[in-house]
């Protein structure tokens, strides 16, 4: 039979009742010829008490002792439901990280997996046994032996770290809600369950998902192509199916710091084109974008940056074949008098396009909360001495735009760079695929604008490497199509988006250079939402940008800033409208159900 591993968050191990509903499901499953691995997280809110007793005693706690103290949590958990299923007659055996021999690296209280020892979980399998196995936690070996945890949340990487290991069947996800939902249902009270949503499209929904599998399990799910359930603990309900590619076999050492990047990949089958200072309110993109979809042409990259003045500059690529007709609708729409009392022609709108172009791109799970991988890209084009004429980002990749003939060289540097040794694969999205499959709001970013960069190779690479050395996580960046000249020099405008808590250091950091890299100013605005449409099956759709853009526009929701993948597309919009945008864009794509999901508050 089937080798399974499962694993049972916080609530559903909360009390002695539940530890006993618990062993009645591990026990049905071992019954029915299954080896089973279950993995548990600590009982109820004990992770957060045992922190709030720490806080009492310490301000500034060391690492090593909130290791040591927070993974006693699960130690309970594994102890007690080793006993329950042992009343039931089902034998079991109980062991924390370091008895499994779950390797990390030596950071405490964020160590990240290296290695896990299967040999002795093998062992009591064979025996007809069920291991319990404590989340969260392992075990250091680079001096003495230390424990470590993998980060708040982490038992979900614990889980699906054993499954690959093991390479079991499956890894199931119990918790406390019935799987992964298409908005977050505090904020979308129509939320639906998904059936199915693949590792690609969960990463890319981080702010909505992240609360209920943790985005390094996903990671790890998508690299060793785990199959993956997210299910409810109290009922039969099948739950949502997270899937992934069949990729080639990968090492399972250095497990989860392998590599930041998979894939590096290519199009020169691209066009640009850019309307320059469009108006910049509501509806303005919408109206554009609906009407090449009107056209049926299928835009790839959409980027809008920071606006300036009351106007906006908004790019796409489409593939070379659908130019004359996109240049055909930007300049009507342009001519059809999107034009405010703009009198002298120097700030009238325009169109411009550009054949001689070529999208490079890095993906990655493993780029996500890791700074400087964005930073490595843009310094490996400027080595290479290519030119960045355009940046869009999603969580899991990087594009940029460059010139057709340069597109040999970036490739060849980034490919070394990254340490890519087979050409990619494109996967292209199954033709019966749900448009888009969820929306999210994330709250929590700052924006940074960074004013009149020099347009030369390196500028990018400069500003992002900065951050990344004082450890910032860059999340969006967008590079803006305007070109101002500013002495002389062609400048452009570099925006990105960045934790709150981070906004502030960031700004300083990068005006402290400010002089010295030729840039004019950096600003932070931190009343900003990002909100997220993802679904694979977007390529090859006309329309979804044209949607999501006017449902923004019916509730008046200006767009402040727009970047897209191929599975994404992202706007920015001022803090104060992020619910309604997030509502009004669930409901665009006909999202909402009639079914009520119980979710606990
Ligand atoms: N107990 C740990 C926490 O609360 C790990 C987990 O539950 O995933 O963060
Ligand atoms: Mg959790």
């Amino acid at each position: 039979m089937a080798l399974i591993v499962q694993k049972y968050g916080g609530t559903s191990v909360g009390s002695v009742d539940r530890i006993q509903a618990v062993a009645q499901r591990v026990f049905q499953t071992a019954k029915a010829g299954n080896s089973v691995v279950v993995v548990v997280s600590a009982m109820g809110k004990t992770t957060d008490s045992l922190v709030k007793l720490a806080k009492e005693i310490s301000g500034n706690p060391s690492r090593r002792e909130m290791d040591m103290l927070l993974s006693t949590g699960e130690q309970v958990s594994i102890a007690l439901l080793s006993m329950a299923l042992q009343e039931l007659g089902q034998p079991a055996v109980s062991l924390t990280g370091a008895q499994v021999g779950i390797v990390t690296e030596a950071e405490h209280t964020r160590a990240r997996i290296l290695h896990i020892k299967t040999d002795r979980l093998q062992q009591h399998l064979q025996k007809g046994e069920v291991v319990v196995v404590a989340g969260f936690q392992g075990i250091s070996s680079s001096n003495y032996l230390e424990i470590t945890t993998l980060g708040r949340g982490g038992s979900d990487t614990s889980a699906v770290a054993l499954a690959a290991a093991l390479q079991a069947d499956y890894c199931e996800i119990y918790t406390d809600v019935p799987g992964i939902l298409t908005a977050d249902p505090r904020l979308v009270p129509d939320a639906q369950l998904m059936a199915e949503i693949s590792c690609d499209e969960m990463l890319e929904l981080a702010s909505l998902g992240a609360k209920v599998l943790h985005p390094r399990a996903v990671e790890i799910a998508r690299n060793y192509g785990v199959p993956l359930v997210v299910r409810s603990s109290w009922t039969d309900d099948p739950g949502t199916r997270v899937t992934s590619p069949v990729l080639r076999t990968r090492s399972l050492e250095d497990l989860e710091i392998a590599k930041p990047v998979d894939y590096v990949e290519f199009d020169t089958d691209q066009a640009k084109v850019a309307l320059l200072r469009v108006p910049d309110q509501p509806g303005v993109a919408a109206s554009l974008f609906g009407e090449i979809a009107h056209q049926d042409i299928d835009v790839d990259l959409i980027v809008q940056s920071i606006h300036e003045g009351n106007t906006n500059d908004i790019a796409f690529t489409v593939s070379q074949s659908l130019l004359k007709r996109s240049e055909a609708v930007s300049e009507a729409f342009v001519q059809r008098g999107y034009n405010p009392a703009l009198n002298d022609s120097s700030s009238a709108p325009e169109t411009i396009v550009d054949r001689e172009i070529a999208k490079v791109s890095i993906a990655g799970a493993g780029m996500i909360g890791r700074p400087g991988v964005a930073a490595m890209m843009f310094a490996t084009l400027a080595s290479a001495g290519v030119n960045i004429q355009m940046i869009a980002t999603s969580e899991i990749k990087v594009s940029c735009v460059v010139a057709e003939r340069d597109c040999d060289r970036a490739l060849k540097s980034l490919c070394q760079a990254f340490d890519i040794h087979v050409s990619p694969v494109r996967l292209k999205p199954a033709p019966n695929e749900s448009v888009v499959r969820g929306v999210a709001l994330d709250i929590n970013q700052a924006r940074l604008a960074i004013r009149h960069v020099p347009d030369r190779p390196g500028m990018a690479a400069k500003l992002f490497g900065l951050l990344a050395r004082e450890n910032i996580s860059v999340d969006t960046i967008i590079q803006s199509q305007r070109c101002h000249i500013v002495d002389g020099v062609p400048t452009r405008d570099l925006a990105c988006t960045v934790a709150q808590a981070d906004a502030q250091h960031a700004r300083q950091v990068l005006a402290a250079e400010a002089a010295k890299l030729g840039f004019s100013d950096v600003s932070v605005d931190e009343a900003i939402a990002k909100v997220s449409v993802v679904g694979a099956g977007m390529e090859g759709h006309p329309g979804a940008a044209a949607k999501m853009f006017k449902a923004l526009a019916q509730h008046q929701i200006n767009i402040q800033m727009i970047t897209t993948s191929e599975i994404k597309i992202s706007c920015v919009v001022d803090r104060s409208q992020g619910i309604t945008a997030l509502q009004a864009i669930h409901q665009a794509f006909g999202l909402a159900g009639s079914e009520k999901i119980e979710v606990p508050a």
